[in-house]
């Protein structure tokens, strides 16, 4: 079969002693993944990554498998072919005729690695032969050797190899090699960037949504889920869990004074994230948290947040302010859709003024008051599950 070659180049996995192995396997189910169902092989060699793939395999979806995998720094389309310099030449042409290699290039250089030493040419030659032929076909493109925007390189070793300067992966390490987190996420802006954030740190994640229908829409159910399609393959597909929270929604208002829903709101998140997690086996909670970004949060009221938790809850977001969120989030591409206009019950139900430093203890007292235990063991007797 014919089959299409890639290098991948690998950041901080490169940087692993012994735990190499466990993150480069990782990350190859994880591109494989992305890459069915099409034949593809992944080879190893002197510390690269090659995969090789069908040619029947779109090149989009080869791209976006690769630009959305964590732990791949960059990559290029590659060549192999025979040690002789008519092949070499044949791809030569063919590579530098490729996207990759012209879109946006006015200068280039070859760069030449001979390892075989037998080989009757040397590097420096094969280079400045190849340059040449660029030149004659790319009569619109110079030859900087210092500061080029392309770079072929050409690797002589068991077989001829080439490849030219690398497109941007996302760096960080592969999905699925820091354990498990439950992230809450609703429709705004901040959650699903902080879900990149801890998938860049190799975090598999599961989501929790909480839903007070008909107070919140079907379209911000909606919006959620298509967030969390957009997140899908940064975070190597993701569970979402809707649970419903009317009732609780509710019961907070009837039992507790005004001032305090918000937070008693957030505390029952909290307890309800915790209980999925265990339930899921997660040893995390993520939230899209930023200090001081509102009345729940700044650091009295992430206090009594947090003092809801068993588990580490992370906040990735914590130091960013809203403009760098925001940046991420056009980045990522989850912008558009957390702009759309259906309200969370976050807002519809914030008191016009919230507590803005609680007292931990006092806030807790008042919690354990509402009795509202059985309340959330029902709510998620009635989750809905969705696959993303
Ligand atoms: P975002 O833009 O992420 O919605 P926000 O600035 O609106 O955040 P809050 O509404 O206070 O801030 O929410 C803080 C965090 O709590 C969110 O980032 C998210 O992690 C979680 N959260 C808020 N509402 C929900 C919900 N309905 N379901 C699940 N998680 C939620
Ligand atoms: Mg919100």
């Amino acid at each position: 079969m014919d089959m299409a070659l890639y290098l991948v180049r690998l950041g901080e996995i490169a940087l692993k002693g012994q735990n190499r192995i466990y993150f480069e396997r990782k990350l190859k189910e994880n591109i494989k993944h992305k890459l069915r169902p099409y034949r593809n092989r992944f080879l190893r060699q002197r510390g690269r990554v090659f995969i090789e793939i069908d040619r029947e395999a779109p090149e989009e979806l080869i791209v976006n498998a690769l630009a959305t995998s964590f732990g791949v720094v960059g990559f290029s389309k590659a060549l192999r072919c025979a040690k002789d310099m008519e092949a070499i030449s044949n791809a030569t042409a063919q590579l530098t005729s490729e996207p990759q290699f012209l879109t946006g290039t006015k200068t280039f250089k070859v760069e030449t690695v001979r390892s075989d030493k037998t080989f009757p040419l040397e590097s420096y030659d094969i280079s400045g032969q190849l340059g040449y032929e660029i030149l004659q076909t790319q009569s619109h493109l110079k030859v900087d050797v210092h500061q080029p925007d392309k770079i072929l390189y050409v690797e002589i070793r068991d077989h001829a190899y080439l490849y030219c300067s690398p497109e941007k992966g996302p760096g960080g390490l592969p999905v699925g090699t820091a354990g498990r987190g439950m992230l809450m996420l609703s429709g705004g802006i901040d959650s699903p960037v902080a879900a990149y954030y801890m998938a860049k740190r190799g975090l598999k994640q599961e989501a929790v949504y909480f839903h007070a229908y008909p107070y919140t829409s079907d379209e911000a159910k909606e919006k959620v889920l298509s967030l969390a399609r957009i997140l899908s393959p940064y975070c190597s597909g993701l569970l979402v869990h809707v649970v419903p929270f009317t009732d609780i929604q509710l019961h907070i208002n009837k039992m507790s004074h005004e001032k305090e829903h918000t937070l008693l709101m957030r505390a029952c998140m909290m307890r309800l994230a915790n209980m999925l997690a265990i339930k899921r086996d997660c040893l995390a909670i993520v939230t899209g948290e930023s200090l001081s970004q509102v009345a729940s949060q700044t650091l009295e009221s992430l206090a009594f947040t947090n003092s809801m938790s068993d588990l580490p809850v992370f906040r990735p977001l914590i130091g960013m302010d809203k403009g760098e969120i925001i940046k991420v989030s056009n980045q990522i591409g989850t912008y558009e859709t957390s702009i759309l206009p259906y309200d969370d019950c976050c807002t519809l139900f914030s008191p016009k003024h919230p507590l803005v430093r609680p007292d931990t203890a006092a806030l807790q007292t008042n919690y354990a008051q509402m009795n509202i235990e059985s309340l959330l063991e029902k709510a998620l007797t009635q989750v809905e599950l969705f696959a993303l």
